[in-house]
């Protein structure tokens, strides 16, 4: 247990990051990492609970308090092996997750949850300033081929090289990583920590291939006949659309194909002018008040976007928690993310009704059109009377994605989908069709960096026991 009385005597802090106006002149991160003494005293605020809730509330099943001891006493290699134990990539929860751990914990009832993803990424950046040795385990002769290379995909192609099986990981984009390399943001995340894990990867037995769009370079059948198992980590990419009169005017685009355009140009690449999306100088706005929008807004400060504004359509959640949502459950409350904080206005209970255009450019978009919603039977209905517009050069729609892509690969195997157009599995991942696998959001519809790396550690485990089932029966019938 980390100190008794830890909780009492320090008080919660997060880490300092650079002032807003700094970092938006940047893409690279702007939290500063807190000196080892600090992290230490947040460790020593765990209270090592007799019921520690921040394991259930993290989809990985963290450890969370053997580690927080560890930390507090300055045994930093221990942590690393205990951390890693449940999670394959703690460099990137501990940038990226929302941390339900903290929401669960039992501090958390006064508001001052330990603050377990800082300790957590310092953990991690202990492990990668050593050697991230790779964890080689005898070969078991058995091949499996992965689709995808997000965070469930990663996950999964590393616990199971790890079971010993030959592992090929296919990835139509041009480099590795999903929506961790090319949707959320370098100001986030930078990409140099997916090439770290990478190369420990490769040297456990991984193979990537990119720029191989499976169900079209290669088909689902072809792959089944090379592999014992395959696993489909595809993500759920089909992006919600907003069928509205201008709808199809320039300057109205997905949020997704504005992210992984700038993803690609701090990487490196050249984006075409005929095809580029780009914010300097404009009024954004950006519908959709999630992760996506978030990420949009930080992304088009950084462009120079001349205003930001951001629209949600349901209410403004309320400052503190209902009654009806206690802890240790996520709090439903009003949040500000780290790009909204930047500079940009939020609008709530804002239904978009068209796009048009201006007298000089029709076909450009100079403004959108809307209405005010108010809830009713559990979704939004405009009131009438209440028509806004607001000045808009680009609109970009962040409203979620409605799961994976029905046609390709899913078709060809003819996978069965659950009532929500997910892929539908049993509990270890097992589709309708026999050896094929899936994982992340592709099973789960969009969710969280988290439950992905969750998902693709319980996928691997299900094909790893199928696979020795069946090497069982093959030896019974042999
Ligand atoms: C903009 C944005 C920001 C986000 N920010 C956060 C955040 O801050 N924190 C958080 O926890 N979650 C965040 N999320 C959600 C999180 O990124 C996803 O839940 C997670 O990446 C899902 O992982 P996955 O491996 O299932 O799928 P993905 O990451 O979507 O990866 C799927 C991969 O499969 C590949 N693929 C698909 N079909 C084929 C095919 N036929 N052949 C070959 N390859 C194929 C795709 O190219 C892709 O690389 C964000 C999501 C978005 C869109
Ligand atoms: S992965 Fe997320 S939920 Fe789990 S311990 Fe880390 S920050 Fe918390």
């Amino acid at each position: 247990m980390a100190d008794p009385r830890g909780f009492l005597k320090t008080k919660r802090k997060k880490p300092e990051e650079h002032a807003a106006s700094e970092r938006v002149k940047t893409w690279g991160e702007f939290v500063i990492e807190p000196q080892e003494s600090d992290l230490r005293a947040q460790a020593s605020r765990c209270m090592d609970c007799g019921i520690p809730f921040c394991h259930q509330g993290c989809p990985l099943g963290n450890v969370v308090p053997e580690f927080n001891d560890l930390v507090w006493r300055g045994r930093l290699p221990d942590a690393v092996r205990v951390l890693h134990a449940t999670n394959n990539f703690p460099e990137v929860t501990g940038r990226v997750c929302p941390a339900p751990c903290e929401a669960s914990c039992v501090l958390n009832i006064d508001n001052v949850p330990v603050t377990i993803k800082d300790i957590e990424r310092t953990i991690a950046r202990s492990a990668f300033d050593g050697a991230l040795d790779p964890i080689v385990t005898p070969r078991s002769g058995r091949r499996v081929a992965v689709v995808g290379s997000g965070p469930a995909g990663l996950a999964a192609a590393q616990q199971l090289a790890r079971d010993g099986h030959d592992v090929v990981v296919y990835e139509r984009d041009d480099r590795v990583g999903g929506l961790l390399r090319y949707g959320i943001p370098d100001f986030k995340m930078e990409k140099g920590i997916i090439d770290r894990r990478m190369d420990q990867m490769r040297a456990e037995g991984v193979t990537f291939e990119v720029g191989v769009d499976v169900g079209v370079t290669v088909t689902g059948r072809e792959l089944l006949e090379r592999f014992d198992a395959v696993v489909l980590c595809l993500g759920a990419r089909v992006p919600r659309d907003l069928p509205v009169p201008g709808r199809d005017l320039e300057g109205v685009a997905f949020a997704m194909d504005f992210l992984a355009q700038q993803n690609a140009r701090v990487a490196g690449d050249v984006v075409p002018d005929a095809r580029a999306i780009l914010a300097g100088g404009k009024h954004v706005v950006v519908i959709g008040g999630g992760d996506t929008g978030s990420d949009c807004v930080g992304t088009s400060i950084r462009q120079g976007a001349a205003s930001v504004t951001q629209l949600e359509l349901m209410p403004k959640p309320p400052l503190v928690r209902m009654p009806d949502n206690p802890w240790p459950a996520w709090p439903l409350v009003f949040r500000t993310s780290s790009s909204q904080e930047e500079g940009c206005a939020r609008d709530f209970s804002v239904m978009t009704t068209a796009f048009a255009g201006g007298p000089s450019a029709p076909r450009r978009v100079a403004k959108l059109v809307a209405v005010r919603a108010e809830l009713s039977g559990g979704s939004a209905k405009p009131i009438p009377g209440s028509e806004l517009e607001i000045p808009c050069d680009l609109a970009l729609l962040a409203m979620g994605f409605t799961g994976p892509e029905p046609k390709g690969i899913v078709a060809e195997l003819g996978l069965r989908l659950d009532a929500r157009g997910n892929v539908a599995t049993d509990i270890a991942g097992a589709t309708s069709a026999p050896r094929v696998f899936a994982a992340g959001d592709a099973s789960r519809g969009q969710s969280l960096v988290v439950w992905a790396i969750a998902d693709g550690r319980r996928v691997a485990a299900g094909v790893s026991r199928w696979l020795a089932r069946a090497e069982g029966r093959l030896r019974a019938t042999g």
